[in-house]
């Protein structure tokens, strides 16, 4: 209810021309809106989890009104620079997609070079070269396929059943499960048998989620395919972890750049926060490391005052509706938010 209230509120502003005029001032005009994606659908992810993914279809209308509205889509690279010369062109955007999955690849980049408008990825590497469904999301993803049931634990070699008839329990039932993962010190491999034995319980063919790439990441031909075709590259840890440890913290940074700039031949400076999260100390490391920027997932405009290490971004997602999406790239919900 609440929601459709603020939708209707939304378009009685646009339609009294609040976005516009957002779109067109001074202050929107020194920032770049950084969109963050994260995946766009193969099958059903967007059912699954709509903060992560976006329907090919509602991903395309983002594209479209960008395209009506003309907004000035930037390089990432590029748009950084101009906010630091305070050069950038009316109603600036970038976009960036964290993670780097296969669906990226077969999804949002052929409809990305339909608009003509440049992306930048933040790639982690693990998954990349260890090329089967990323352990955590799949596991949540599997858990939600059985949502309603409650699977036999000693079926999966599990020390407790998992409940999963609520959605909060599922959570519980998918926290529960990635911590035993990490207790029992599981390697890339026994967490995908795991996701197996789930795949079987879930009743869901694994052979087919192989086949068809489902949260996968890229593979490293593909990533090199991608980057000679003109997509930007970028860092994102390679086991998108960011320990608080400074030596292991920069290994992290140099194992994942080693990786991209194998693949693209570029150099990889540009840094993406995995899951957003973030610590003061770890800005001289990333300094010291020569990472030009970093992305956070702070709702906000890009802008000169912003530090290039904690540079704000907009998140987009399945559950914004195009309405609120306009809202959030003309400055409105971004300046509210200030
Ligand atoms: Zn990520």
């Amino acid at each position: 209810m609440r929601k459709l209230v603020k939708r209707a509120a939304l378009s009685l502003l646009k339609s009294a021309g609040l976005f516009r005029a957002f779109e067109n001032s001074r202050w929107r005009r020194g920032g770049v809106a950084i969109l963050c994606y994260h995946g766009i659908s193969l099958a059903d992810e967007h059912e699954w989890d709509p903060s992560l993914y976006m329907s090919p279809e509602d991903f395309e209308r983002r594209l479209e009104i960008l395209k009506k509205r003309r907004y000035s889509v930037l390089p990432l690279g590029e748009a950084i620079e101009r906010i630091r010369a305070r050069d950038l062109p009316p109603k600036s955007v970038a976009i960036t997609f964290d993670d780097g999955a296969y669906d990226f690849y077969c999804r949002a980049w052929p409809l990305l070079r339909a608009y003509g408008f440049p992306a930048t990825v933040y790639l982690t590497t693990y998954y990349s070269e260890y090329n089967r469904p990323v352990f955590n999301t799949a596991a949540s993803y599997l858990l939600w396929k059985a949502r309603g049931r409650v699977l036999d634990g000693a079926k999966l070699g599990l020390r407790k059943s998992l409940d999963l008839r609520t959605a909060p329990s599922r959570q519980s039932a998918w926290l529960w499960l990635l911590a035993e993962a990490e207790a029992n010190g599981m390697d890339a491999a026994q967490k995908d048998e795991l996701l197996q034995a789930l795949a079987a319980a879930a009743g869901v063919d694994y052979s087919v989620l192989l086949r068809k790439r489902l949260l996968h990441i890229m593979t490293p031909a593909e990533v090199s395919e991608l980057a000679a075709a003109g997509c930007d590259i970028q860092l994102h840890t390679h086991r998108h972890r960011t320990p608080l440890d400074r030596g292991l913290f920069v290994r992290e940074i140099r194992d994942n750049r080693e990786r991209i700039e194998a693949a693209t031949g570029a150099p990889a400076i540009h840094f993406c926060y995995p899951c957003g999260f973030y610590r003061p100390e770890f800005l001289p490391w990333l300094n010291t490391a020569g990472v030009v920027s970093a992305t956070t997932c702070e709702p906000a405009l890009a802008r000169a005052s912003s530090n290039r290490l904690l540079l704000p971004r907009f998140v987009d997602h399945a559950n914004l509706s195009p309405v609120e999406f306009e809202a959030g790239i003309s400055g409105f919900t971004l300046a509210l938010r200030r």
